[in-house]
């Protein structure tokens, strides 16, 4: 452990895929990875090598490829092992699992270099132009801290449901095992997600009835030679081909859609027994004494002097060509912002 006159340059709290972003340009960017301090309870690659391993990818996988080669201290280019990934179609998109064995490997390969210590940041506190990060067993110090904590699905508590969790929703094995043939079940949402699960429950389990509850119109993302519509709220991939098929032509006889208003959940609800709820996600909080709520600058990741954010729970603001306003959540995109930000970080740190 270091003294508090001998505080890290840098902590990287989190090694999901903007953790591993962050410590990798950190390192390009000349920062000696032995005054890198790297923190997570587990090093699994985050919910994204965890949770959300069966998911399709919303990406491509040349983007996913993009990020490993991104940073030369990933030093991707030099690697031996045969990633399923690489005999992917780039083109393609594929299982998330794909995409996160090449990240377990940059992980480990980064954890060598830089100080990783596997636990739980409790809280941090400014003290003597450092932060002070107090872990389960210990306190540490640094000058700067990235966090890269992610984000938890946001619920909405409708009583007398059984609710499925997203995580055990976007596993097939697991959410075919959580239904029985009498369940009419409620899904809130129209995004990514909230297709996935429909379309796993429709053709995989064997129940009565889906009802989806929405509040907007599916959208779907349009190519363009240099820009995505809706790139990062739009249907993408295997999951838009089937939306458009299944939902938009010909829905199935299972399924049935409403707007998720008052009168609608109040008439429809009671004849469900189980509830998925996929609305989206609320950055994972880390205690820092003196702020309530971990407010930052949506362009630039500031929090504090010292203190950025990154990653799904502080994504970046952006607005498309027609002014559509929409938060950059993706791998690529974590490093496209990272790329932009890290020289403002270095010059704002305490
Ligand atoms: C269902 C789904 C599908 C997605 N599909 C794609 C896709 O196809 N392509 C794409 O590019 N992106 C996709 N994303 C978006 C995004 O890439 C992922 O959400 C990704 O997991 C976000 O990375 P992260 O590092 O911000 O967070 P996470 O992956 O959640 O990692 C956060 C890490 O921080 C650690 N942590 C949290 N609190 C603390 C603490 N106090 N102390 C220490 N460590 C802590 C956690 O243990 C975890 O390891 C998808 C997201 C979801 C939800």
């Amino acid at each position: 452990m270091k003294c508090p006159s001998l505080p890290y340059h840098w902590a990287v709290v989190g090694a999901g895929p903007a953790g591993i972003a962050a410590v990798g340009k950190l390192i390009d960017y000349g920062i000696p990875p032995q005054a890198i301090a790297w923190l997570d309870p587990e090093f699994k690659v985050g919910d994204f090598g965890t949770k959300w391993k069966q998911v399709s990818s919303n990406t491509k996988v040349k983007l996913f490829t993009k990020f490993y080669e991104s940073c030369q201290a990933f030093q991707y280019t030099s690697v031996n092992e045969n990633f399923n990934i690489t005999h992917a179609d780039p083109e393609d998109t594929c299982l998330l699992d794909l995409a996160a064995a090449p990240l377990r490997w940059i992980t480990d390969k980064l954890k060598n270099e830089v100080q990783a210590i596997q636990e739980k940041v409790q809280h941090l506190k400014l003290i003597d132009k450092s932060w002070r990060l107090t872990l389960d067993n210990e306190e540490i110090y640094a000058k700067n801290v990235i966090l890269a904590t992610g984000a938890e699905p946001k619920s909405l508590s409708f009583p007398n449901l059984q609710e499925i969790p997203l995580e055990t929703a976007l596993d097939p094995d697991k959410l075919m095992h959580t239904c029985h043939h009498e369940d009419c079940i409620a899904i809130f949402g129209s995004s990514h997600s909230a297709i996935i699960i429909i379309k796993t429950l429709i053709e995989e389990c064997s129940i009565k009835k889906i009802i989806n509850f929405y509040l907007e119109p599916l959208r779907y993302a349009v190519y363009f030679d240099d820009w995505i519509l809706f790139d990062d709220t739009g249907l993408k991939g295997k999951t838009a081909e089937w939306a458009r098929k299944n939902i938009d032509h010909i829905p199935s006889e299972k399924l049935e859609r409403m707007i998720s208003n008052e009168e609608n959940i109040r008439l429809t609800l009671p004849s469900c027994n189980k509830v998925i709820y996929a609305t989206g996600f609320q950055k994972r909080l880390v205690p820092v004494d003196g702020m309530q709520t971990l407010e930052y600058n949506d362009n630039n990741g500031i929090i504090a002097p010292g203190l950025f954010g990154l990653g799904i729970a502080f994504p970046e603001a952006k607005r498309d060509r027609y002014g559509t306003l929409e938060y950059r959540v993706g791998l690529w995109k974590f490093m496209e912002y990272l790329n932009q930000v890290m020289p403002i970080w270095l010059k704002y740190g305490i």
